[in-house]
């Protein structure tokens, strides 16, 4: 195997020695073809004809001399100390021993030679070429045999487009005019204007854009080149080629705007009343591959640990006595503002979203503007916390229906209450701050009797679980001994006392709950949120929207 290189000789002196053969002539038009020139060695002044005329034309040197060594050391350029640069032997079969020499003597001086017909004393072959313009085409068998290699190539030369010179031209202007073009826009740049400080960022922004154009250009006419078919390339025109440029330029960009343009996404997800436990595998991948979290200030601290990237947001609605609208609205927006940037948004509430959780409206809300979001349920602690307390909601002859209600009706009114029914267990949600007043209205206008075992229960399923087991009519008593703390609901009805007895006293207290602690594999989903959390301001007048990035 032999390392096929093109040679640039513009301005060598290459040497031909022996001048009778034809071959003699071919060698001489190639070298004047390459920007060499020839000097011919031959002592015979029998030339054959095409040779004689280029010596004539003084195309050709003629030296009168038998070969010696010494002229290869005197013919070449002075700036290479005379020795000529490259040495073609046309020598006649029967000259064996004088193309040893020459051989012998190249290889000695360092000087390339070409011996025909005898690939073993050359130093260098010569390819069956083919010539367009500035295309050029070579073939070598390797010394096996040139007639072949001339074949070969026909053959190939056949298969290529006729105007495949201007191919060649086409792709290196248009290359020529990337090249200038970036070098232009790169070589634009104030080197002066570099400061020190400045450095990184320019670094940056020029890594960013400039530079990063410039190869984009390059690459994108590397592309043309590979893929386009041969044919097409032909009849392409250099306007053409930057038509179709600007065109692809065009739509990658486009496509980039499209990503940037990317629609937002919303979930409504219910979180479970406290504890990570309760949350569903469908909220943990929500809340993991959000980009901006909007949480309820009752969604448990556990919960927000789960937050797992850095780059996530999390707002937490700032809902005090009094500002439920504002704080709302505001909310709101916040999540419209990030799903028109195209972002990830997860509305994370507690509990079921669509159990007293204005989840319907969020769902009309966002859906009007244009992104009606994926709603996922939550365990609600209106069914959980039951369970917590040891409280079968349904149970074979003791309560055959269960009803969720709130104790708190529109701007602070009672609510409509239910009538009583003795089999029925009956959840109510926001209505231990006003205990005091439902209890009196449930046993004397609704017919509630007045010794319902009542099961009061704040912050079910979290550590902190306290429990209060009493009857309707000490509810109200027993809370105002106890002091609240919220979030917190009663069940009242029969079910209360199926699995959990109660005795002679007016209430019983459990702290704590059996929830097992965070271990194993839910400690390592956990990321505590360091800093500041936001949901301890109020709603102050000025709209300052404090998005905390974790
Ligand atoms: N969507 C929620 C309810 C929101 S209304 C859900 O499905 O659970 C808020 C009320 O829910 C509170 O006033 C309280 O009555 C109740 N609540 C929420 N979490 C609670 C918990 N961990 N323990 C007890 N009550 C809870």
């Amino acid at each position: 195997m032999t390392l096929l290189a093109s040679l640039n000789c513009a301005g060598e002196l290459h040497v031909i020695v022996g001048g009778k053969a034809p071959v003699a002539a071919i060698r001489a038009k190639a070298i004047l073809a390459a920007g060499a020139s020839p000097i011919l060695i031959e002592v015979s002044d029998e030339l054959p004809k095409t040779l004689e005329g280029l010596v004539e034309e003084g195309k050709v040197k003629h030296v009168k001399e038998e070969y010696s060594k010494t002229l290869l050391q005197q013919l070449g350029r002075p700036d290479v100390d005379n020795v000529v640069d490259r040495v073609f032997v046309t020598l006649s079969h029967t000259e064996l021993l004088l193309k040893k020499q020459v051989s012998d003597d190249c290889k000695r001086l360092r000087i390339p030679v070409n011996i025909t017909d005898s690939a073993e004393l050359s130093t260098f072959t010569l390819l069956s070429t083919h010539t367009a313009g500035d295309f050029q085409f070579g073939v070598t068998t390797s010394g096996k045999g040139c007639k072949l290699a001339s074949r070969i190539k026909r053959e190939l030369v056949s298969s290529l487009p006729p105007n495949i010179a201007e191919i060649c031209n086409r792709v290196g202007e248009l290359r020529k005019q990337i090249q200038e073009d970036d070098l232009e826009e790169v070589g634009g740049h104030d080197d002066d204007a570099i400061t020190t400080s400045k450095l990184n960022s320019l670094v940056k922004e020029f890594s960013m854009t400039r530079l990063q154009q410039a190869t984009q250009r390059s690459r994108w006419l590397s592309q043309i080149v590979e893929y386009y078919p041969l044919s097409k390339l032909a009849e392409i025109s250099l306007e053409d080629l930057k038509e179709q440029y600007r065109q692809d330029k065009e739509e990658s960009l486009q496509r980039k705007r499209q990503k940037l343009q990317k629609k937002g996404e919303l979930s409504l997800v219910g979180s479970g009343p406290g504890s990570v436990s309760m949350l569903t595998l469908g909220a943990l991948q929500e809340i993991h591959s959000a980009d901006l979290i909007l949480a309820d200030k009752l969604v448990p601290q556990q919960v927000l640990d789960l937050i797992p990237k850095k780059s996530t947001r999390l707002f937490i609605a700032r809902k005090f006595p009094g500002n439920a609208e504002r704080a709302q609205q505001e909310l709101l927006e916040i999540g419209l503002d990030a799903l028109q940037k195209g972002e990830k948004v997860v509305r994370l509430k507690q509990g079921d979203p669509y159990i007293f959780g204005r989840g319907g409206e969020e769902f009309n809300f966002f859906t009007e503007h244009g992104f009606p979001p994926v709603v996922l349920p939550g365990i609600t602690s209106a069914l959980a916390a039951p369970v917590y307390l040891n409280i079968p909601a349904t149970h074979r002859e003791v309560a055959d229906q269960v009803l969720i209600c709130t104790g708190t009706g529109r701007r602070g009114a009672l609510p409509n209450l239910p009538e009583f029914v003795e089999s029925r267990t009956t959840v109510f949600l926001m209505a231990l701050h006003r205990i005091v007043l439902l209890i009196p209205h449930l046993i004397e206008e609704k017919g509630w009797r007045a010794d319902l075992p009542v099961a009061i229960v704040e912050r079910a399923s979290c550590p902190d679980q306290r429990v209060i087991r009493t009857t309707l009519e000490k509810a109200a008593a027993a809370t105002e001994a106890l002091g609240s703390r919220p979030p917190g609901l009663f069940i009242a009805g029969n079910a209360c006392h199926v699995l959990t007895k109660k005795g002679d006293e007016d209430w019983t207290v459990e702290e704590g709950t059996l929830e097992p602690k965070l271990s194993g594999f839910l400690q390592q989903l956990s990321h505590p949120v360091e800093g500041e959390r936001i949901a301890a301001e109020p709603l102050t007048p000025d709209l300052k929207v404090p998005v905390v990035a974790k």
